[in-house]
């Protein structure tokens, strides 16, 4: 007989132990710093320790940008139809079940009217976690439909852009929708209704090269990638080494391509700023 026994009952398993305190603390990807996930979150997501942003979802967007919770989506059941039956590992319509299941979105964009800073507004917002929030038919249709109200209510319009460009999977289709949205934001310059682009981490692709940088203000939040071939494809064509910090919003306000790097919990406040001077102030 064994003078001590375990009692393997209470024993906490090594993942239980995990289920336990998962969620509490999340790792900062950039200073390895561990941070309490309630400091984060009071900081919109943004890393106390070295101010590196970490994504957030399309509806967490929506909240740090607009008032209150008491904005209207619209437009929130169009789906895509898969037009040319594409499948690759494997099928379209199983990406888009699963990016549905995940996001709880019909497709990469919440559309929304709200209030910022007192100001009613159109907010366009993409979802990353939908297929990388590329931009198919239903993205096209959204940003376009969301760009005409706007224009009919004469409202400031928002694209907050989170997206690795235009959707694979549905071929020309979604290459036509850069030239549909382009042409609707027309419209906004000859009624001069201000456009604001705000650009996220990451920013590329077909999306880049439309709407994302044709705002009245073209806008970053640090650190984001933005670009629209990937920097190995641009070394490959030029065959050159590209310098460092090449496609990320710091050297692109250097350069010119975009207007500012504002800090996500600033911009808020910037964005009201911004409407100030482009509308007046509101009422
Ligand atoms: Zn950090």
């Amino acid at each position: 007989m064994a003078w001590f026994e375990k009692s393997t009952d209470d024993a906490v398993r090594p993942e239980q132990r995990r289920v336990r305190t998962e969620g509490l603390w999340i790792k900062c990807d950039s200073c390895r710093a561990t941070i309490w996930k309630k400091d984060l979150e009071a900081n919109q997501m943004v890393c106390p320790k070295c101010g590196f942003h970490f994504k957030v979802d399309a509806l967490t967007r929506l909240k740090f940008l607009l008032d209150d919770e008491n904005w209207e989506t619209f437009d929130t059941n169009l789906r895509t139809t898969d037009v040319l039956g594409f499948v690759d590992k494997k099928t379209y319509q199983e990406r888009l079940e699963k990016a549905e299941l995940t996001t709880g979105l019909k497709d990469a964009l919440i559309s929304a009217v709200g209030n910022l800073n007192g100001r009613p507004v159109v907010v366009c917002v993409m979802e990353y976690r939908f297929i990388g929030g590329s931009m198919g038919a239903v993205v096209g249709e959204k940003i376009t439909r969301a760009i005409e109200r706007a224009y009919e209510r004469k409202l400031p319009m928002i694209i907050v852009s989170a997206s690795g460009g235009a959707r694979m999977m549905e071929g020309a289709v979604s290459l036509m929708q850069m030239a549909k949205i382009s042409s609707a934001l027309v419209k906004l310059v000859q009624a001069r209704i201000p456009y604001l682009s705000l650009m996220t981490d990451p920013t590329t692709g077909g999306v880049t090269a439309s709407y994302a940088m044709l705002g009245d203000l073209n806008l970053a939040e640090p650190g984001a990638l933005i670009g629209f071939a990937g920097p190995r494809v641009i070394e490959q064509t030029i065959r050159q080494k590209l310098p460092k910090g090449f496609q990320r919003a710091e050297f692109l306000v250097e350069h010119g391509m975009i207007d500012a790097v504002v800090p996500r919990t600033e911009m808020k406040g910037f964005i009201a700023h911004a409407l100030d001077f482009f509308c007046g102030p509101t009422q």
